[in-house]
């Protein structure tokens, strides 16, 4: 006689609420947010388009804090894109270690500025598709540029914590970050594309944490489908 498979022990979890259906409250989530953020800054420091480039370019895969402990002495040592392009490829990775893949990092900051240099004036272009030809120089980079720099719309930033954000709520079945923005950019008026979005991303930073979300603070919960009940505050 074939013997009975044990059950499975049920795995306690955090209890959702069941999925809407609804269309989501767009306006009313920007609406909280702008209540819950007033002012959303970039939290990269920075002087200018291409002090705010660099950063960027070095906040990939790393935090905006370390990034901020880093370029106080790259931007003494090489002030200028001129300066920067010019440097020792060596000097300029040991500079950069801390924020990971320096190797990679150098070489665009350094690619990207001789470009500016040569090919701009030494002015950070002002148009997405002048951005995206520099090295290194993605489409999250040239819209955060463009966004904070030059207050120029010209999309949505989708980092890690829009993309998770905006997932949990309802704004987008998209996974790959083009696709997500491409979903943000039809779902929020176009004035919303720079501070709403910021606000989205410093909410996924502070609030909407990718392991434990911080639900029964969120401002935004009433609207959330994915608002999980017992989540550690
Ligand atoms: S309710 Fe929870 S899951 Fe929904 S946005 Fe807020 S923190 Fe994120």
């Amino acid at each position: 006689m074939a013997r009975e498979k044990p059950r499975p022990k049920s795995v306690p979890g955090p209890r959702r609420r069941p999925q809407s259906r609804a269309a989501p409250d767009v306006a009313g989530m920007l609406r909280r947010l702008a209540k819950a953020i007033p002012e959303p800054r970039c939290e990269l420091d920075h002087r200018d388009a291409w002090t705010l480039l660099i950063a960027t370019i070095l906040s990939a895969q790393s935090t905006d804090r370390t990034v901020n402990t880093v370029t106080p002495e790259l931007f003494r040592r090489w002030p200028t894109p001129a300066a920067l392009a010019a440097a020792p490829r060596d000097e300029v990775e040991q500079v950069v270690h801390k924020t990971g893949f320096f190797r990679n990092k150098a070489k665009a900051i350094q690619g990207a500025s001789l470009a500016i240099e040569q090919q701009h004036g030494g002015q950070v272009p002002r148009d997405l598709a002048a951005l995206l030809e520099l090295p290194g120089v993605a489409r999250k980079t040239a819209n955060v540029v463009l966004g904070v720099a030059y207050r120029i719309a010209s999309g949505i930033v989708v980092d890690t914590h829009v993309s998770r954000v905006a997932q949990r709520l309802g704004l987008t079945t998209a996974s790959k970050p083009e696709a997500i923005e491409q979903e943000l950019c039809a779902l929020l008026p176009q004035e919303q594309w720079i501070d709403g979005g910021h606000r989205l991303l410093l909410h996924g930073r502070y609030v909407c944490l990718a392991q434990q979300p911080k639900c029964p603070q969120c401002p935004l919960a009433e609207l959330c489908p994915a608002r999980v009940s017992n989540a550690v505050g």
